[in-house]
């Protein structure tokens, strides 16, 4: 049992000071914010932004599986029909290391839904797919 249980349990009154209001209403999506670097970070953007290959990702994507559900969660299933086609692009490649020259390759690209893309984007520095799929699946299997 945690700490925080037990002290309920006992009848005390626990304020999870992890969960203050105000710390958790971010400001915005102030491009400025990131400790990556405003350029490198719009070039991200424009990368994820770029119809022709994300479009092509996505048809890769749907011919492979016949879904475009997302790579960390299971958005998916909880939709159903109306989730159909709602999916969002993240480029892989750390933003640090993108460069302007080196184009985008469909296997740099992840499909992801809105929630899990901002997750992925909610640190200073960009979130490896892997390591958010690991916070999901632990939290999903905490509660
Ligand atoms: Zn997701
Ligand atoms: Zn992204």
């Amino acid at each position: 049992m945690r700490a925080r249980d037990y002290l309920r349990s006992r009848g005390h009154t626990v304020i999870d000071r992890r969960y203050d209001a105000l710390d958790i209403i971010d400001s915005d999506d102030d491009e400025s914010s990131f400790a990556e670097g405003k350029e490198k970070y719009r070039l991200h953007r424009s990368r994820e932004r770029d119809s022709s290959i994300t479009k092509k990702a996505k048809v890769a994507r749907l011919k492979d599986t016949g879904t475009l559900s997302c790579d960390i969660c299971d958005f998916y299933n909880k939709y159903g029909m109306l989730g159909l086609g709602v999916i969002e692009v993240h480029h892989k490649v750390p933003v640090s290391e993108l460069d302007g020259d080196t184009k985008t390759k469909i296997s740099d690209l992840a499909l992801v839904c809105s929630n899990c893309h901002r997750m992925l984007h909610r640190e200073k520095s960009t979130m490896h797919i892997s390591e958010l799929k690991k916070i999901a699946e632990s939290y999903a299997a905490s509660v």
